[in-house]
């Protein structure tokens, strides 16, 4: 194992933990997501740490579904998640959900009434809070703290069997209604909800609240590290409270920091409403931070297992920049990602001396990082596509593209000059007429002149059309999360289609799944929208590193 220093504090605990023996030197995780919408980025930091210390330790993981809401979940999430789970590139030990432990559950909440440390309660939900008391002042009993066992037991029983409406009646813990940690107050264990469930249909009435069923779905399946995020913290106490009065099988629950993501919002509930509200279309939208929309954008889930290392764990919360992201999948793809040519605005320029019956077959490199990727042939004719960006006709000084007069080099091909720009009545330019000189094949001149920019190019008559879509951040502000509402922090240009964008043949056998790299523009990712006359690619992220950028910055500043 790696020297002391370079493993984080839940990686120490559990060595200790071996050291001395306290699990019988086993390790058990589990990730307990509750099915109530799509995994997100922030839930990746939790399945990486999850079933990467299973993994590292020999031990085992569970994808736990932590299904103990009927209102709010749904089959439909059931199965996106564990499509996420494994693409994100884990497997789970055993698939279990909570709800199949509502007898268990239930059991030994008829153990604690017997033991004298739960009641049932008639107060409101309100009435509950108002009695609750507040950090300073200690709450107050419920009337009904000191009920007799048979009557609870009585009382509990017809609570289960339906004979009471919703929120008419709970169970809660006998704890002590002035203790320091509010969650320790009385907490309500069950409460009484008629809804039918993904897993139990209508079996059940009554349902467990968090705080109670997780450490028992923990004792259940014989985890021994518990891991969630530092706001179950004050839950600790309550989740040993169980366990040590049910006295069962006892989990050592963990806490470390969430992640936090700059221009990302990273709750379920919020990215409901963005789906719910038609601010993207929908959970899997390429602008959405869930795995799913990650993964319709084009990211690596290695990638993503990448940033984790580097976010590391901690107790200590802060915000990563998603730049950050970005730039380690830029890394993953382009060692992976096939070059090819594409033109997003094309304007069209006319060979003048080259023949328009012939069409030549260029050699291009496939991927310069990758030699076993090989090449491809790529067709030239008369009548090409060039980017509207790579010409002006009053150039700036620092413009070095194509110019009237001017002469650049076509990638893989030859060098072209720039003799007319020809124009339409409205004054816009609608074609170049340009020379290419046959003696600069394959980029170079035997003369030794020089030209100062590579441009990317299609066949005009060789090409396909396709669809592309530009992303952008999906609010423009760094922390979205701080503001109420969507309309005031959402960025209107999020997205940018381009209809009209032409792509070189080869392009035309790109299957979902394939990551290519468009020379200039690029990385980009097949849409599932795509139909064979008309592909669809999301561009996954642009060339340009703006986090190295970001870093020199930061380095500058600090010499
Ligand atoms: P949300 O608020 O988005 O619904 P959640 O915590 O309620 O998140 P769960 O389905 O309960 O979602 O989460 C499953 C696991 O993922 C939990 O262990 C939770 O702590 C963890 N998790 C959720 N969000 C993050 C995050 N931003 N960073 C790290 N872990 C997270
Ligand atoms: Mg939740």
């Amino acid at each position: 194992m790696n020297e002391n220093k370079h493993r984080h504090f839940i990686q120490r605990i559990i060595d200790e933990d071996n050291v001395t023996g306290k699990f019988d030197n086993r390790v058990q995780t589990r990730f307990p997501p509750e099915p109530n919408g799509h995994l997100h980025i922030g839930h990746a930091k939790a399945i990486c740490l999850d079933f990467g210390i299973a993994k590292e330790y020999g031990g085992k993981c569970n994808l736990r579904f932590d299904d103990t809401n009927p209102i709010a979940e749904e089959e439909e999430y059931v199965d996106a998640i564990q499509e996420d789970v494994h693409w994100l590139g884990f497997e789970w030990d055993k698939l279990c959900f909570a709800s199949d432990y509502f007898q268990q559950m239930h059991d030994y909440a008829v153990q604690l009434i017997n033991q004298g440390d739960a009641y049932v309660c008639d107060l409101s939900a309100d009435d509950i809070r108002q009695t609750r008391g507040t950090l300073k002042k200690p709450g107050k009993d419920s009337p009904f703290r000191k009920r007799s066992i048979e009557e609870n037991v009585d009382l509990f029983k017809r609570m289960k069997n339906g004979e009471f409406p919703d929120g008419s009646r709970t169970l809660r813990a006998r704890i002590d209604m002035a203790h320091p940690n509010l969650n320790m107050r009385d907490p309500v264990i069950y409460r009484i909800m008629h809804a039918t469930h993904h897993n139990t249909g209508n079996n059940w009435c009554i349902y467990p609240m968090y705080d109670w069923a997780h450490g028992l779905e923990d004792s259940i399946e014989n985890i021994t590290h518990s891991l969630c995020t530092t706001e179950f913290e004050d839950h600790r106490p309550i989740y040993d409270w169980f366990l040590d009065r049910l006295d069962v099988y006892h989990p050592q629950q963990i806490e470390f920091a969430r992640l936090n993501l700059s221009y990302t919002l990273m709750s379920k509930r919020k990215l409901k409403d963005l789906v719910n509200g038609g601010y993207v279309n929908g959970w899997d939208d390429p602008r959405m931070p869930t795995l799913s929309g990650m993964r319709r954008r084009g990211y690596v889930p290695r990638s993503i297992r990448k940033f984790m290392d580097e976010v590391g764990i901690a107790k200590r919360e802060n915000v990563m920049e998603i730049a950050k992201l970005e730039a380690i999948l830029r890394d993953e793809l382009n060692k992976c990602a096939e070059r090819r040519m594409a033109v997003l605005n094309p304007l069209k320029i006319i060979i003048t001396n080259f023949d328009e019956n012939n069409v030549e077959e260029l050699d291009a490199i496939n991927n310069p990082e990758d030699e076993s990727a090989g090449s491809r042939k790529v067709p030239f004719s008369r009548e090409l596509y060039i980017e509207q960006d790579d010409f002006m006709e009053n150039p700036p000084k620092k413009f070095f593209r194509l110019a009237p007069g001017r002469e650049v080099r076509l990638r893989y091909a030859y060098f072209i000059t720039c003799n007319e720009v020809i124009k339409n009545e409205q004054d816009n330019i609608i074609e170049l007429h340009c020379t290419y000189d046959p003696a600069t094949k394959g980029g170079s001149a035997p003369d030794g002149r020089k030209v100062k920019a590579t441009i990317h190019w299609v066949s005009a008559n060789d090409s396909m059309n396709a669809e592309v879509r530009l992303y952008d951040r999906l609010f423009s502000v760094p922390n979205p999360a701080t503001s109420k509402n969507f309309e005031d922090v959402i960025n209107p240009d999020s997205l940018n289609i381009l209809n009209e964008c032409r792509l070189e043949p080869s392009l035309s056998k790109v299957e979902i799944g394939e990551h290519i790299q468009f020379e200039r523009l690029g990385y980009f990712y097949k849409d599932p929208d795509s139909t064979t006359e008309k592909p669809v690619f999301n561009r996954t992220v642009p060339l340009r590193n703006t986090w190295a950028k970001l870093e020199k910055q930061q380095q500058s500043q600090n010499n």
